[in-house]
């Protein structure tokens, strides 16, 4: 399966979290795969559902671990999500569950920003991770969106990993109470759905079958690659799944194996 990887793929898309780092930590052999790949003329890119930091943050991160990486290959939620909104509807008007940077981004991107507790209704209430979230936060969004706001999340994953393996809550466990509340669906702009993928292969002009997607979550990062017709490589760490509707095309265990079946 994976005899001519390297020939036939132009462009890596990578997953962060679990994948290039686990939090602070660089994965081992991460660096020396995309220095090789960048030795080899491919482009690198990199895919984070990541609602809290701008993607100067993560650049800034990766330079600590060595990776060099420009701000504008990195893809992200908090970058995307405002001007995606605009893209659909022009200005909106918006309430904002998540991080600062989420809210800058929100409001470059030209969109008016409500205090949570305002008496007017939304046209959107925008989730991420927010570290913040309260029983008022909920009970004043969800009685927007029963008033008619419709609800955009920045990821679905319910928790992430800190530095000690322990579960972190997520933008999936916030969002589900106000879906669970209000009985309305949010919409999701990160991983599974392919719009930030999409966006990486036309601001680039490259075509699905030029590239493959790297990641360690098979139902964002595997299901999201192959939405969109790209190659699929599943880091598979330590997880055990018995079985799965996504079959990735190829599973490693770890991102330095990649690099070895990649360099040989
Ligand atoms: N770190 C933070 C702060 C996040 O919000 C997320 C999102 O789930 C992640 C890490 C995981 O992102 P990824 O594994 O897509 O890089
Ligand atoms: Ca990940």
């Amino acid at each position: 399966m994976v005899t001519g990887l390297l020939e036939k793929v132009d462009a890596y898309l990578f997953d962060l979290d679990g994948c290039i780092y686990f939090g602070e930590s660089p994965a081992q052999g991460a660096k020396e795969l995309v220095d090789f790949l960048r030795s080899k003329q491919k482009k690198v890119f990199f895919v984070s559902n990541n609602s809290t930091d701008s993607a100067m943050d993560i650049a800034e991160r990766l330079h600590q671990m060595e990776i060099f990486v420009s701000p504008n290959e990195i893809y992200h939620p908090t970058g995307f999500i405002g001007d995606y909104l605009y893209s659909l509807h022009g200005s909106v008007v918006l309430k904002v569950a998540g991080s600062n940077r989420l809210h800058e981004s929100l409001m470059n991107a030209g969109h008016r920003i409500l205090p949570i507790e305002a008496k007017q209704c939304p046209d959107w209430v925008v989730v991420g991770r927010d570290i913040n979230f309260t029983y008022e936060k909920l009970t004043f969004l969800a009685r927007d969106l029963e008033d008619g706001a419709a609800l955009v999340k920045t990821n679905p994953d319910s928790f992430h990993l800190d530095a000690d393996g322990n579960k972190v809550p997520e933008t999936g466990a916030i969002a589900s109470a106000l879906e669970f509340m209000s009985g309305k669906k949010g919409f999701v702009v990160g991983k599974p759905n392919p719009l930030l993928l999409q966006k990486i292969l036309t601001d680039n002009q490259l075509v699905p079958s030029q590239c493959a997607m790297i990641g360690d979550n098979l139902l964002t990062d595997i299901y999201g690659g192959k939405q969109a017709g790209l190659m699929t490589v599943w880091l598979k760490g330590n997880q055990t799944i018995e079985q799965s509707e996504t079959v990735p095309d190829i599973t490693v265990r770890t991102i330095s194996e990649l690099g070895q079946l990649l360099n040989t």
